[in-house]
Order: structure tokens, then sequence, then C-alpha cells
């Protein structure tokens, strides 16, 4: 069971991780662009899916992701392929 947290119509973003959403995660948001400056999307409960299946973010153990923060955005991958997961 994941707990989730029904937003109020004035907030936008909240911070949900693997084990607690917000009432707007299922929506489709733009997370940034790739080199062609093409609008990359995601829907934050499914990233956080992943997480609970233990996955990673996808650029980890890569030199530019810092071990001490793998929230980095660098984590979340450079090139455009890397970024769309
Ligand atoms: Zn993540």
């Amino acid at each position: 069971m994941i707990e989730l947290v029904e937003l109020h119509q004035s907030e936008t973003w909240f911070g949900s991780h693997s084990r607690l959403y917000d009432s707007l995660d299922s929506s489709s948001v733009q997370k940034g662009t790739d080199s062609k400056g093409k609008s990359i999307m995601q829907r934050a409960h499914v990233h956080e899916i992943g997480h609970l299946l233990c996955l990673g973010h996808v650029d980890e153990g890569k030199p530019h992701c810092p071990l001490a923060n793998t929230n980095s955005s660098a984590c979340y991958g450079v090139s455009d392929q890397d970024k769309i997961l």
C-alpha cells in the first residue's frame, strides 16, 4: 500500500518518493528537454514504482553522478536516450 497526499489546489509541488505519492503524480509533467528542444515528459508515480523495484536513476554509478547525492540532476541522465528513462 502506498500512501497518498491530497494536495490543495494552490500547491504545485510536493516531493513524492517511493512510499508517499501526491495527487498530482499521475499527471504528465515536463522534466526537461532533449538536445533538439523536444519536451521530455514524466509521470512521477511511474518513476517512483521503479524505485520500489529497487531501480536507481539511469546514470547512477557513472562518474558525473555523485555517490553522495544520487538525486542530482546528472543522475537522471545526460544523453537523450537516458533522459527518457
Ligand atoms: Zn528517483
